[in-house]
């Protein structure tokens, strides 16, 4: 008799089952496989399976890594295989290529697909390390997420097609991706501003976004007080110390 297939749940002998997901073995009475199922070790593993590409095969009772391309053996459960070392290098080694790239993950991680989604460009990568490297490192990809970067990093199109602005540093860069990129990554008064500025308003509820994807505009905008306020530091820092920013803050609190 197989039952609650769904729950990773396969008969074993007269008297017990196991859990394929815990790698457990369980007393065969509803009791205890109702208490099992319940458990939370149980529901973390199932979580566990939909960040990690790993699927159930209901026909074969058995568990399938996708990115590790393996069936586990019998007794390795969900948690012990995340912490083999061909696993946790690919997620390490996935991790460190997805990262700022604006590629999304889930679905291959939860299954339901082969593919990774890239934002920027819209388009569906087979999800294998090599695809994506290639990808990231494609012109277009590079083009998009500088396109993509320039609005929330305050650098705009000039009307000479050979240089951007960026008005955080007030100074032209050359209007090249690489350019773009490496002032956006690398160069340290840029990194600077940004550092200081968010510091600033860490868990103030203080939005730059207006003021860095508008050419012209001032302002930050406080989304407590729902008033703007110069972007500057010390325009923000007498901002966030005044009476009326602190008490809209103790009445967001309070609620
Ligand atoms: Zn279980
Ligand atoms: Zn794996
Ligand atoms: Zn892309
Ligand atoms: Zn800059
Ligand atoms: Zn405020």
């Amino acid at each position: 008799m197989k039952t609650n297939l769904l729950f990773g749940i396969i008969a074993n002998s007269k008297t017990r089952v196991r859990c394929v997901f815990c790698g457990v073995y369980i007393p065969k009475a509803n009791k205890c496989i109702d208490q099992h199922i319940n458990g939370t070790k149980h529901k973390e593993n199932i979580d566990l399976m939909s960040e990690n590409g790993i699927s159930f095969h209901n026909d074969a009772d058995i568990l399938y890594c996708k990115p590790c391309d393996i069936y586990l053996p019998e007794h390795e459960s969900v948690t012990k295989h995340i912490e083999t070392d061909s696993h946790a290098n690919w997620g390490a080694a996935m991790q460190d290529l997805v990262e700022g790239e604006f590629i999304r993950l889930n679905d291959y991680l939860s299954s339901k697909s082969d593919n990774a989604f890239c934002e920027v460009c819209q388009s569906e990568i087979l999800c294998l390390l090599p695809n994506i490297e290639e990808h990231v490192n494609t012109l277009s990809h590079r083009g998009n997420i500088a396109e993509r970067l320039k609005p929330l990093n305050g650098i705009f199109n000039c009307e000479n097609d050979d240089e951007v602005w960026c008005k955080v540093c007030d100074g032209y860069i050359t209007n090249s991706v690489s350019y773009i990129l490496e002032h956006i990554d690398e160069d340290s008064q840029h990194m600077e501003w940004f550092m200081e500025i968010e510091d600033l308003i860490e868990d103030q509820d203080i939005s730059l976004e207006k003021y860095l994807s508008n050419e012209f505009e001032k302002s930050a905008y406080c989304k407590k007080c729902n008033v703007d306020v110069i972007c500057n530091v010390q325009s923000l820092e007498q901002h966030i110390h005044s009476e009326s920013h602190i008490n809209q803050l103790s009445v967001i609190e309070l609620l």
